[in-house]
């Protein structure tokens, strides 16, 4: 007898912003279905939440992407995030559809989001993390138990947790660290609006404006060339900034960069900064601290340039040379460009 007989599949939490489904919705719906085909016996289907005012077209789209079915709040006081009405409707969604195991992404709204509503129904949540598996040993007794693994101590260790003795299983998982398949318009799937009934219309939190933050250069989470500065390259910040332009690329940093004040936060890769996968990387004067690697191992291609031959970074990287970044960086670019 399943421990949890009433409860069943994997819903990805689809975050969105004025209409537009943000990537991390999309890559866990695709790592989902990887989950699922894992356990083919069981018959668990993939379903996508979308919460918004006027997303009802959005739908296809997240089917597109993978889901079975889609959960699907359209209602005006969803227009913007609210804690309150979005914490409201979702509660609603897993107390109605039970939901064995709920996938948020580990974004600032997703952060703000699920342990409240963890919270509310009494479920566990994991928060962050960077890898989910479901337990093989567990399927034969009907239970799809998820091993959720986050980094901790600083990223020194990984933990991997289980929620064994509630439902849903929620987790926040970290954008960037799951590849999003490609769509597929062929797919079709089932739509289901659901009308909350809301607690109250009172919105506890008036939003006056909003104001949308001037990033310095493009979003490094989408670039396809970055160049990484870390703190044996700060002197050289305009040389990489020049050659990072001469490749087509963006340029990011360490936190001891972000921290010394050579560059922004919204720049800075690894644990406390973001995730990036671009095609690739280079890495000028980074040591290679766990906590910078866990936001850039993913890439296609890792050049490390570093003087010190002892350096982590040699370790994960695919080329490396062992000089000073400002002799070797502009050779290399040019290197590139030939090629
Ligand atoms: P350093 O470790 O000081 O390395 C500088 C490197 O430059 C050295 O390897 C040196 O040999 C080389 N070098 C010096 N001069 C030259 C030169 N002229 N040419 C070539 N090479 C040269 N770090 C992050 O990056 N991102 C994070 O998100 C992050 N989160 C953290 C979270 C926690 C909880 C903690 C505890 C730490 C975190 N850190 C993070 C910090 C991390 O542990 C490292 O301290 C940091 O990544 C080191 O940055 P760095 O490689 O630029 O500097």
């Amino acid at each position: 007898m399943a421990k949890f007989p009433d409860y069943k599949d994997i819903y990805v939490f689809v975050e969105q912003k004025n209409g537009e489904p943000a990537e991390v919705g999309y890559e866990l719906i695709s790592e989902a279905r990887k989950l699922v085909s894992t356990i083919p016996n069981m018959d668990y289907k993939v379903v996508g939440v979308l919460l918004g005012d006027n997303v009802k077209d959005k739908a296809e789209e997240v089917i597109a992407h993978g889901a079975d079915k889609v959960i699907i709040v359209d209602d005006p006081l969803l227009k913007d995030y609210s804690t309150q009405f979005y914490a409201d409707a979702l509660t609603q969604i897993i107390k109605e559809f039970k939901p064995d195991s709920f996938l948020t992404g580990a974004t600032v709204l997703g952060r703000d989001l699920a342990p409240r509503v963890a919270a509310r129904i009494n479920a566990g949540l994991t928060a962050d993390a960077t890898k989910i598996d479901i337990d093989q040993d567990k399927v034969a007794d009907g239970e799809a138990l998820l091993l959720v693994t986050r980094p901790t101590f600083g990223g020194n260790l990984f933990g991997t947790i289980v929620c064994p003795d509630t439902r849903p299983q929620m987790a926040t998982i970290r954008p960037k660290v799951f590849d999003m398949a490609p769509i597929d318009e062929t797919r079709t799937g089932e739509i289901i609006e659901f009308k909350p009934e809301w607690e109250s219309t009172t919105p506890q939190v008036e939003i006056m404006e909003t104001v949308a933050k001037a990033l310095e250069g493009v979003d490094i989470t989408k670039a396809n060339i970055l160049v990484g500065v870390g703190r044996g390259a700060e002197h050289s910040i305009e040389t990489i900034k020049e050659c990072a332009k001469e490749l087509g690329g963006e340029v990011c940093a360490t936190r001891a960069v972000v921290e010394d004040g050579f560059m922004d936060k919204d720049v800075q890769v690894g644990q406390t900064g973001k995730t990036v996968r671009p095609s690739l990387y280079i890495a000028c004067g980074i040591s290679g601290a766990v906590q910078h690697v866990a936001g850039m191992e993913k890439s296609d291609m890792i050049i490390a340039i570093n003087r010190d031959p002892e350096a982590e970074i040699f370790k994960i990287a695919n080329m490396g040379f062992v000089g000073n970044v400002d002799e070797v960086l502009p050779l290399l670019v040019e290197e590139i460009k030939k090629a």
